[in-house]
């Protein structure tokens, strides 16, 4: 029976040391039959983001050069984890994978979010392929699979949806279909349309392929190994003072997970809580650290407060020409084309007259909905602001923010408290929250 489903990001095989130590911790699970689900080396998503856009703005140079450092990337460590015969033909077998990214990158004709998915999704196919081999050859007893051919999604590019129907029925067969292995490797992140199509989850989405492949076999716990000892109340590269959250229920982490924390990817909780999954953050760093546990608390739990930011937001603010209500009728419009548009709302702010919205700045939405909106209401926005969240503030915070801010837009519920600043001055916050 596949006990638990482990998670491995970024970070947890950013360089030839990392996968070592991923192996020696594998060790400790040699009596168990799990699923690993792995994320992309180190920052690869995001040099094939660049990859994509060099060859899309015809920056042949940057492409190319972009191509070279991310084989050297990967062979460097295929280099320091295997013998060098072993090493050479596994790089064949990596440069096969490159020739056909190299080919993906560069057609340049298709619709931009599906020719994104298409191309960003060679990180995890090279991050498999090296750590297959690289674990078989520790003596473990694997397959890598495919995540494509179990995890089905519509054709969202880019946010896509799964298909929770065949998905289950897929995944519910990889016990049979390879009996009796002990560790089932996949990629985190890429799913695959029913077409045919290549599809990804959304950045920071294989959390959530482990929840999904955990939701369909019902397995009793996620755990996602991490460079950071567990649930933070912060983020320790903003802040300096953070503590550790032991457990928390998942609809926490989900109101964490929404605001911004950026721990866990948003959409992990929901089928875990659903199946009843516990969820585990821990340190691959320091396995021996107990984990943050994610589930239905037994009693009660205290909330600590706990602090996220969000850089590079868009605030806008839209008004009917006519000075018409922003009624019931109009909001319902404006979020048809919000949907449309796929402009995911961070914080929404209505009056009488107008409607706010902050949501991560991102070009190729913004233009369009300003295009679209022009002819009967009067928009305004602003760029390049920060959006602060607290949890569980307490009443000082929110005077001491209001005293020192240029707040844009403020929210306060008992629980939480946003605000909209052209400038957050973090290092005040940090003193603050230290000593609250
Ligand atoms: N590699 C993808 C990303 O960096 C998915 C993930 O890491 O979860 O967004
Ligand atoms: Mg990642």
């Amino acid at each position: 029976m596949i006990s638990k489903v482990f998670k491995f990001g970024g970070a947890s095989v950013k360089d030839i040391e990392s996968v070592r130590n991923l192996a020696t911790i594998l060790k400790k699970f040699e009596n168990e039959q799990l699923i690993i689900v792995v994320s992309a080396m180190g920052k690869t998503t995001n040099e094939l983001e660049k990859l994509l856009k060099a060859a899309r703005t015809k920056d042949s140079e940057n492409l190319q050069a972009g191509l070279n450092q991310l084989k050297i990337f990967h062979h460097h460590i295929i280099y320091g984890l295997f013998e060098p015969e072993k090493a050479n033909n596994l790089v064949d077998d990596i440069n096969t994978l490159f020739l056909d990214l190299e080919n993906q990158v560069r057609r340049t004709d298709m619709p931009f979010d599906e020719h994104y998915d298409a191309t960003v999704s060679y990180g995890e196919l090279l991050s498999t392929r090296i750590l297959n081999a690289f674990l078989k050859e520790q003596g473990f007893d694997m397959v890598l699979i495919d995540a494509r051919n179990y995890i089905i999604t519509d054709l969202r590019f880019r946010f896509a949806g799964v298909d929770w129907n065949e998905t289950q029925i897929r995944v519910k067969q990889i016990p049979s279909t390879y009996p009796d292995k002990q560790f089932y490797l996949t990629q985190g992140f890429i799913g695959r349309a029913a077409n045919g199509s290549t599809t990804t989850l959304g950045r920071e989405g294989s959390d959530y392929t482990a929840a999904v492949f955990a939701a369909c076999l019902k397995t009793p716990e996620v755990w996602i190994w991490k460079d950071v000892p567990g649930l933070l109340n912060a983020d320790p590269k903003r802040f300096s003072n953070t503590l550790k959250i032991n457990e928390i229920s998942y609809a926490e982490a989900i109101e964490l997970a929404y605001y911004g924390a950026t721990i866990i990817h948003p959409k992990t909780i929901k089928p875990l809580q659903n199946a009843g999954i516990k969820l585990y953050v821990k340190s691959f760093l320091n396995p021996e650290i107990p984990p943050s546990r994610i589930g239905q608390p037994a009693g009660s739990i205290e909330n600590i407060p706990s602090y996220i930011v969000k850089e590079n937001q868009c605030l806008v603010s839209i008004s009917a020409r006519d000075y018409s209500f922003m009624g019931e009728r109009m909001l319902h419009e404006l979020f048809g084309l919000i949907d449309q548009l796929h402009i995911h709302v961070n914080l929404i702010q209505v009056s009488a007259l107008s409607l706010s919205l902050c949501f991560d700045e991102d070009r190729n939405k913004l233009k369009p909905l300003i295009e679209d909106l022009k002819q009967n209401f009067i928009v305004r926005y602003n760029e390049k602001l920060s959006l602060f969240t607290a949890r569980h503030y307490s009443p000082k915070l929110a005077e001491q923010l209001n005293e020192s801010h240029t707040i844009l837009l403020e929210q306060r519920s008992r629980s939480t408290l946003q605000v909209v600043v052209p400038e957050l001055r973090l290092w005040q916050i940090d003193e603050w929250i230290k000593k609250p």
